[in-house]
């Protein structure tokens, strides 16, 4: 059986903290799908078709990746796409206690799939896609806190 993680996020915009935990989880997959969730009741700074532009261009020529969107629950998608793990980054304690209980909660809705955490990298811990977008709409550099895929302008 082949191992297969779905890495749920909003990716809005997808950021250098985002790439390295994806990065570092590969050795332990057969294959990671991407996954751009569709939550009615968020609103995102950036259309999902950008979203999904950058990913692929970050991931570019990597063959064990794929990119995708999904609504609806976490553990239904991963049913539909075979997948047996939810990848997720820590960077604090803060997001140890949120990620905890969603994981909780996924393995109750379906115990065939578990949640793998990698804990961020030192360097990208302060990243996130908020202050990204808090940064790049006063008109602030963002380059180093975004990859090489991703064009915001
Ligand atoms: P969500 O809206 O589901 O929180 P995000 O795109 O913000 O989606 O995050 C997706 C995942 O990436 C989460 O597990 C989050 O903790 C993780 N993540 C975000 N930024 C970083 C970072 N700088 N380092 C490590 N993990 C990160």
């Amino acid at each position: 059986m082949s191992n297969i993680a779905v890495f749920p996020g909003s990716f809005d915009p997808i950021t250098k903290g985002h790439v390295n935990i994806i990065e570092r989880a590969l050795p332990l997959f057969d294959k990671i799908i991407i996954a751009i969730g569709k939550n009615s009741n968020k609103k995102y700074m950036y259309d999902s078709d950008k979203r999904k532009e950058w990913i692929i261009n970050s991931f570019k020529g990597n063959n064990k990746i794929e990119v995708d969107e999904y609504d609806g629950l976490t553990v239904d998608y991963c049913k539909k796409v075979n997948a047996n793990f939810i990848l997720r980054g820590l960077r604090t304690s803060a997001d140890f206690e949120f990620e905890r209980a969603i994981a909780h909660t996924n393995h109750k809705l379906n115990p065939k799939v578990d949640t793998v955490f990698i804990l961020s990298s030192e360097e990208y811990s302060s990243i996130s896609s908020s202050i990204v977008r808090e940064v790049a709409s006063h008109g602030g550099d963002v380059s180093m806190l975004i990859g090489r895929g991703v064009d915001l302008s």
